[in-house]
């Protein structure tokens, strides 16, 4: 299955709650879910009541589009998250949230998740001094989050220059070398950690039908 490429605000709509694809747009009043607050391709939305099936559904949605991971990995990070020891559904998101992709945005080197994708693509990302073009690579402690020399030359260089100090980065993440704007994974996110209200329990529900 392709990469959706269709408007983003639509799956927020969809899933009735701001899931922040969209970088500063996100914060102001344009976003679609202040303005319209309702399922997309509905002019008069029924209250339904919606199954646990349902719920899982749209939970497991709900992460899978926040990482915009496809299907069928997420399927794969799951299965990984389930043969490794504590909860699955914290491991799941703890996997996600060390994707090299994830990393450089919260390290607010990108505006989103699909620019930080974008950049990793486009081979502007280091990773322990070496380029670094695979998002899905999962980071560990100790690893160091650059620039390639050509990623210093992209117009994204200098406009992550230009909102540094007023993005949090998370606590287990360090920016080392804010002149430089390199950083620094620190720890392993905690559940706490994930700022996203998300019920992991219903997305390992769905999996183990
Ligand atoms: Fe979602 Fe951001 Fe669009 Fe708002 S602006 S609906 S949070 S993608």
């Amino acid at each position: 299955m392709a990469r959706y490429t269709g408007p983003v605000c639509r799956i927020c709509r969809r899933a009735g709650e701001k899931l922040m694809l969209k970088g500063d747009r996100c914060s102001g009043p344009k976003c679609a879910i202040e303005r319209r607050n309702q399922p997309p391709g509905q002019r008069s939305p029924r209250r339904r009541k919606v199954s646990d099936y349902g719920i899982q559904v749209k939970e497991k949605q709900k992460v899978r589009k926040t990482y915009g991971v496809l299907e069928r990995q997420f399927r794969k990070m799951f299965r990984e998250a389930n043969r490794r020891p504590g909860a699955t559904g914290d491991n799941l998101l703890r996997m996600l949230e060390l994707r090299l992709d994830n990393v450089v945005y919260r390290l607010g080197l990108a505006e989103s998740r699909a620019q930080a994708r974008q950049l990793v693509r486009h081979g502007h990302v280091t990773l322990n001094g070496r380029r670094a073009d695979i998002p899905s690579i999962e980071t560990k402690v100790g690893d160091k989050i650059g620039w390639t020399e050509r990623g210093r030359k992209s117009k994204f260089y200098e406009m992550s220059r230009t909102w540094q100090g007023s993005r949090q980065v998370p606590g287990w993440l360090n920016m080392s070398d804010p002149a430089q704007l390199e950083g620094e994974l620190t720890a392993v996110p905690a559940r706490e950690d994930i700022d996203m209200r998300v019920d992991e329990n219903a997305i390992v529900e769905y999996y183990s039908r």
